[in-house]
């Protein structure tokens, strides 16, 4: 059965704009995803930890035979491939790779909480996935665009259709 799935994709190193677009293709080419769409790429500066550089983003659709706990793992491996290292707490990364929404599903496991814990209070992740699902709902939170508007004053630049 096809999943419908939402990912979300940010990096701050090595070229981040090249990662992301690196990564979009190789999600295209795993095994059981499709890309269905893409947003454009957005900048964003960094949250938590503000010593590093700006991050570029972007939300993709996927259409996925893969379960929730098949998809992270290939996604994880997919970050690691790319040179990701764990460093410390929202450190740095060539690659971070995000289950934002699987369906309408609300799971929570040891590793895996989906809806993302985080998704609805990031512009960086609503603007983009408003892009391309305007009437978007988050399980057990709302709508995409009501979450996106109440983080309006996050530092986030739309840099065109560079992931499309
Ligand atoms: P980070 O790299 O900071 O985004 O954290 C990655 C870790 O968060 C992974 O090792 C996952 O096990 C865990 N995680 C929990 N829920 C999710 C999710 N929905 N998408 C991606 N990673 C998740």
């Amino acid at each position: 059965m096809e999943h419908k799935v939402f990912i979300g994709l940010g990096s701050n190193l090595e070229n981040p704009r090249a990662q992301v677009l690196q990564a979009i293709h190789e999600l295209n080419i795993l095994s059981q995803v499709r890309v269905v769409q893409c947003s454009a790429l957005y900048r964003s500066a960094p949250v938590g930890y503000l010593d590093q550089p700006d991050f570029i983003n972007a939300v993709a659709e996927l259409s996925t035979t893969l379960a929730p706990r098949a998809l992270l793992d290939a996604l994880l491996a997919l970050e690691h491939r790319c040179g990701r290292k764990r460093e410390f707490l929202n450190s740095p990364r060539t690659l971070d790779l995000d289950v934002l929404l699987y369906d309408d599903l609300q799971h929570h496991e040891h590793g895996l909480t989906v809806p993302h814990p985080q998704m609805h209070l990031r512009a960086f992740v609503l603007q983009p996935l408003l892009e391309i699902a305007p009437n978007c709902e988050i399980p057990g939170i709302g709508n995409v665009a009501e979450m996106a508007a109440k983080c309006a004053g996050q530092d986030l630049e739309r840099l065109g259709n560079g992931a499309k």
